[in-house]
């Protein structure tokens, strides 16, 4: 159970070669020297290729990615847990061993799946709460800042200063932001005829409020990335790979591939509705599908051996 294995090129190379929706393929292998077709053949989760070309021969068998929602499979596995709990003690009343060794076994399977998911969900809701609590002090430490700005402004004597003398505050400021020293202030003082303890304030709610505009900015882009790692939280719960990808080679007649059309009752059977068959490119392999329908692919049948 890994989620971040990417797609091999051979997987997405049998893929492509499955999903063309060219109906006749030629193998790229003995095209020059035949007038051969690529045979296919699929069958619930799993799809077969060949090239029955004597001198070339070659045939796979891909079981394909399986993907979960992990929430609906670990209720379903909970389910099931409880229904085996059951079936242990029914087995222990009537004293069948071998029937108690078999539930067993798939008691701890099954308890061990749903370990593994829910360990899958912790840890993809871990980055999520480490996001949260990020932000969290963040806020905390921005509601300080706005917290102090406010209280310098309130002890600023406004009386003293009109426009035009704000004006030149801020003008100084932005020349000379934390360069400022007592001295200068001393300087300024003189020159606007305003007391230094006023202007170190007004200094102040200056560099506050600069502050206070970049910590709130910063802070926007925190959320913003919040809400993209909620929406990747929400892809990973409901696109978990289950199941990685099989690519089997198969000896010659290993298969039998028979003229039977796809989108017949038994070819259409879905099975379980909670296993998206190859998610992560679901509107892709939707058009896929509905071309694929439309083409006639051969199912696979095999000589009484289930696949
Ligand atoms: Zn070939």
């Amino acid at each position: 159970m890994d989620n971040t294995q990417p797609p091999t090129n051979e997987y997405n190379k049998y893929l492509n070669i499955f999903f063309n929706p060219e109906l006749q393929q030629k193998c790229s292998e003995c095209s020059g020297s035949n007038t051969n077709y690529i045979k296919k053949a699929i069958n619930d989760n799993e799809f077969v290729l060949e090239c029955k070309d004597k001198n070339c021969y070659w045939g796979r068998k891909i079981s394909l990615n399986q993907y979960v929602n992990i929430d609906n499979q670990v209720a379903k596995l909970k389910k099931e847990k409880k229904s085996l709990l059951y079936k242990i003690n029914n087995s222990v009343r009537l004293d069948n061993e071998s029937e108690f060794k078999k539930i067993q076994k798939r008691y701890i399977d099954v308890s061990n799946d749903i370990n593994t998911l829910e360990k899958k969900y912790t840890d993809n809701k871990k980055e999520l709460m480490e996001n949260i609590d990020m932000i969290y002090e963040f806020s905390s430490k921005l509601y300080k800042l706005f917290y102090d700005r406010k209280k310098i402004y309130e002890e600023i004597n406004h009386s003293l200063v009109n426009s035009k003398l704000k004006g030149e505050l801020i003008k100084i400021y932005k020349n000379e932001k934390d360069n400022i020293t007592d001295k200068r202030i001393v300087d300024i003082s003189k020159n606007i005829k305003l007391p230094s303890t006023e202007i170190k304030k007004w200094f102040e709610w200056f560099k506050l409020s600069v502050n206070y505009v970049k910590d709130n900015n910063t802070l926007k882009e925190y959320e913003q990335n919040l809400q993209d790692i909620k929406s990747e939280f929400q892809y990973n719960i409901q696109n978990f790979l289950n199941k990685s990808y099989e690519i089997n080679t198969l000896k010659k007649g290993e298969i039998k591939i028979s003229n039977i059309e796809m989108g017949d009752k038994n070819g259409d059977k879905d099975g379980d509705k909670d296993s998206d068959k190859d998610g992560d490119k679901e509107k892709d392999d939707d058009k896929k599908i509905k071309k694929r329908k439309k083409i006639k692919v051969n199912k696979i049948k095999t000589s009484g051996k289930k696949l």
